[in-house]
């Protein structure tokens, strides 16, 4: 089943809005096996609308719309999409009601412009809209079919959700189901190396990496007529290729580090307290994204000056002078320093060079040292980073995030 996603709206082609529709979407019909070949988007425009129905039909089963299902003048999807079909539209009174009673809930009158969200062809499927008051319509017209959503997110995701991916679904009659695996601490090319004969000898399940900001991400696909049959498939696969390159994998599907990693420290029973410099609290930051993390996280300080790292964590003039803030002495110093302060099990300290300027041969731009006290324990990781200032910054805090995690798992 081949789709095609138009997005509809001269504000998106003037760049006012970002087509954040077109990626929905996309995401959505690949998890459920429907292939999307192309994507475009059109002006609030009849000609131009209607030309590129007659092209998408040319290679696509279905195209899929969103945008221009409002009351104005400038809402003309469903107009258009009805003349392609060369359906009329005819009024149906339940709709009106279900309009002006929407309305009303708001206090509000609907206008006689509204009027025009209660004409659909008389051969269709209407969708309903519980939060707006555009219904959406599938149309279908030999083995053609189009899907008219609303163009606000906040309408069209649950509407996609609740009526338009079952029914899409129910077209096939096999499923697809998809794990991903996130790994951290590999590049992509060198994990596809390790499993490049597990990727290139299977079909199904199929595997895809991809590389993303800061980590590589696998995703098995497998393709069935039941759920079990599919996971089973995904687990054979899954098992092998954790014999070779597990310990790169953080977590699955959504996951993120900064929540493994918050998790592992509840779990763990940790406390932690956190000295930054070059991430500025990005650190703290992260880890506080995780609701539960308030029993093990007490403090984040962001020790910038080498006076806040004296006065703050204790870090010795002799070791400022003789190594300089961006040395493994000074972020040791500043790990022990915070977990010492606060009594902490784990103190987590970053100080680098973030660039652009400050960078010398010695030390470039890039190179940040983490150091981590644990337990009693203390370690310290140099990395050179490379790119712009956020790069360098974001880098060094997945990089202190990971080498938390790994310390946790040991
Ligand atoms: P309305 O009843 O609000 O007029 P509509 O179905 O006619 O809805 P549009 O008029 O095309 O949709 O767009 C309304 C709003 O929806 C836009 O101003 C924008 O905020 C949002 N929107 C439209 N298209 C997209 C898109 N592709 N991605 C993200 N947001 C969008
Ligand atoms: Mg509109």
């Amino acid at each position: 089943m081949k789709a095609e996603i138009i997005t509809v709206g001269t504000e998106i082609l003037l760049g006012d809005i970002v087509n954040t529709n077109s990626q929905f979407l996309a995401k959505e019909l690949a998890s459920i096996g429907v292939e999307v070949y192309y994507q475009e988007t059109v002006g609030d425009n009849e000609t131009r609308l209607l030309n590129l129905l007659e092209e998408a039909f040319k290679r696509s089963d279905i195209v899929i719309t969103t945008g221009g299902l409002g009351p104005t003048n400038d809402d003309i999807t469903k107009e258009i999409a009805a003349k392609y079909f060369n359906q009329e539209l005819v009024f149906y009174s339940d709709l009106w009601e279900n309009i002006k009673s929407y309305f009303e809930k708001l206090g509000l009158k609907p206008t006689e412009n509204n009027k025009k969200q209660a004409y659909f062809p008389k051969d269709c499927i209407i969708l309903d809209n519980p939060n707006g008051t555009a219904p959406g319509v599938i149309l279908k017209k030999e083995n053609k079919m189009i899907i008219l959503l609303p163009g606000p997110p906040k309408e069209m995701i649950p509407m996609f959700n609740n009526s338009v991916k079952s029914y899409l679904q129910s077209l096939t009659d096999y499923k697809l189901v998809s794990k991903t695996l996130r790994f951290i601490g590999i590049g992509e090319s060198e994990l596809e190396e390790k499993l490049i004969d597990i990727i290139n000898s299977q079909s199904n399940p199929t595997i895809s990496p991809y590389a993303k900001e800061n980590e590589v991400t696998l995703r098995i696909t497998a393709k069935s007529k039941d759920d079990e049959k599919a996971n089973d498939l995904i687990k054979s696969i899954e098992e092998k290729i954790k014999d070779r390159v597990g310990k790169y994998i953080y977590g699955y599907d959504d996951t993120t580090l900064e929540e493994t990693v918050a998790k592992l420290l509840v779990k763990n029973n940790m406390t932690i307290a956190v000295s930054e410099s070059c991430t500025g609290g990005m650190v703290s930051s992260k880890l506080i994204d995780y609701p539960g993390i308030s029993q093990s996280f007490i403090e984040g300080c962001v020790t910038y000056s080498n006076e806040a790292k004296m006065n703050r964590l204790g870090v010795k003039k002799e070791t400022l002078d003789k190594y300089g803030a961006v040395s493994s002495e000074t972020a040791i110093e500043m790990a022990v320093g915070i977990a010492k302060n606060l009594n902490t099990n784990i103190g987590l300290s970053t100080t680098g060079v973030a660039g652009p300027g400050g960078g010398t041969d010695e030390k470039p731009v890039g190179l940040v040292y983490i150091g981590i006290y644990i337990n009693g324990d203390v370690k310290v990781k140099k990395c050179n980073f490379s790119g712009s200032r956020d790069k360098i910054r974001s880098r060094a805090t997945n990089e202190a995030l990971n080498l938390l995690r790994l310390e946790l798992l040991k």
